[in-house]
């Protein structure tokens, strides 16, 4: 059975149906209209908070549930199933990729101040790293924060940054020291400082229901108190951040996996060609036994990534890095093989296949690229 597995209790299997029942009535019958729009509902981050989804992993004194990272994994598989993964991301970087340096290094007077409301869905956060200049090389982002008496002040530009042109704060990176990475630091940044502005929404391949901005920072003073951690640590917690950003991926991956094996599956059996469903012929067959003997391996391996992670397990980086790369460069194969046997359907957009076809192109990039995965691979594992 699909989801089936020696890792899951049935606490987390009570967790998945309670969620797929608000992912069929609360998202699902909206995707479309998201989509189209290229952007979904504010309310939406409120819903979810309500219903206790932002915080799942983070502490119950700021109104968190304190739970593993299994739970967080499942949402990002659900989620993906209401037909609009540009909904699944927008809602997954701000609770995971945005929030979850401030849990873990953040003062309590931060963690009331961004993190409770984030919980609640009452303010929406991004994630700030990637610059114009700065993708991949991390280590060379040149946007500026200089200690003027009581604050910092802010230069540069950011680009690619989902949520951007509606969060309500930034968990960014900016640099407080010398080139390089050991002179990175994170900083809360409130949206409505003088001197920010929201560039363009940039216009996207896929995941449309999702906003992705570029960002400007013109002199904007932000208060000294809001450094997350310690100056000049921000690398290493984005580097430990990403193992989280990294498997959410991978889950999104495997979610879309299943997506499109219902997909493939079902217009087999429905299409009929020379007097029999298309399931029937032996090149289609054998073509879904590869489909389907991908899909459970990228589930184990991604189940065994988690596990690693959960556990804080020192093999972590490596294990998340490795299901990242396999899940996200196989949904592309998954996607390609299910499109080719839709025939002409599969390009025409009524057919969810269309859709998820470009929207996992981004998986191979986001949160890493597949050559950084084999970077970190060669590096841990030789
Ligand atoms: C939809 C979407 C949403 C995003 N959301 C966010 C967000 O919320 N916040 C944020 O900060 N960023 C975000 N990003 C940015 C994303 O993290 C970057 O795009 C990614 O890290 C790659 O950086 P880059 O685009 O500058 O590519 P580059 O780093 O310029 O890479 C170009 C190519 O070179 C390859 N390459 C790089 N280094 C090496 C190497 N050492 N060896 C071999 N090949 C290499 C890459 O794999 C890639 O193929 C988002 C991106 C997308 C597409």
């Amino acid at each position: 059975m699909p989801g089936a597995s020696p890792w899951l209790t049935s606490e987390h299997e009570a967790f998945r149906r309670a969620l797929r029942t608000v992912v069929e009535r609360e998202l699902a019958p909206h995707a479309d209209e998201w989509e189209e729009a290229g952007i979904f509902p504010r309310e939406i981050y409120t819903l979810m908070g309500k219903l206790g989804y932002l915080g799942l992993r983070y502490s119950p004194d700021y109104g968190g549930a304190g739970l593993d990272f299994w739970y967080t994994l499942i949402l990002a598989q659900e989620l993906v199933q209401c037909g609009s993964v540009g909904t699944a991301v927008g809602l997954l970087a701000h609770m995971e990729f945005a929030l979850s340096v401030i849990d873990a290094r953040g003062t309590p007077e931060q963690k009331a101040e961004f993190l409770a409301p984030a919980i609640r869905g009452e303010k929406i956060a991004s994630i700030g790293i990637t610059e114009p200049g700065a993708g991949s090389d991390v280590g060379a982002l040149r946007t500026t924060a200089r200690r003027v008496g009581g604050d910092w002040v802010i230069n540069g530009a950011k680009t690619f940054i989902t949520n951007g042109t509606r969060a309500d704060f930034i968990s960014l990176v900016a640099r407080t020291g010398e080139s390089g990475p050991k002179g990175l630091s994170m900083i809360i940044f409130p949206t409505d400082t003088k001197g920010f502005r929201v560039g363009k929404a940039l216009r996207k391949m896929g995941s449309h229901a999702s906003d992705t901005a570029e960002l400007f920072f013109d002199d904007c003073k932000v208060p000294l108190r809001n450094l997350v951690g310690e100056e000049g640590k921000g690398f290493g917690y984005i580097v430990d951040h990403f193992k989280g950003e990294r498997l959410v991926i991978s889950a999104f991956a495997l979610g879309v996996m299943d997506r499109l094996w219902q997909e493939g599956t079902r217009y087999a059996a429905e299409r009929q060609l020379f007097g029999q469903p298309l399931g029937k012929f032996q090149a289609w067959r054998h073509r879904l036994a590869d489909v389907r003997t991908i899909i459970e391996a990228a589930r184990q391996l991604t189940y065994w990534a988690c596990d690693r992670l959960n556990r804080d397990a020192p093999d972590a980086s490596l294990a998340v890095s490795m299901a990242k790369l396999f899940t996200c460069e196989q949904v592309k194969h998954v996607a390609n093989e299910i499109f080719q046997l839709h025939g002409g359907y599969g390009f025409i957009e009524e057919y969810p296949v269309c859709r998820l076809y470009r929207d996992v192109a981004a998986f191979t990039i986001g949160a890493g690229t597949s050559e950084i995965m084999r970077e970190i691979i060669a590096r841990e594992a030789l």
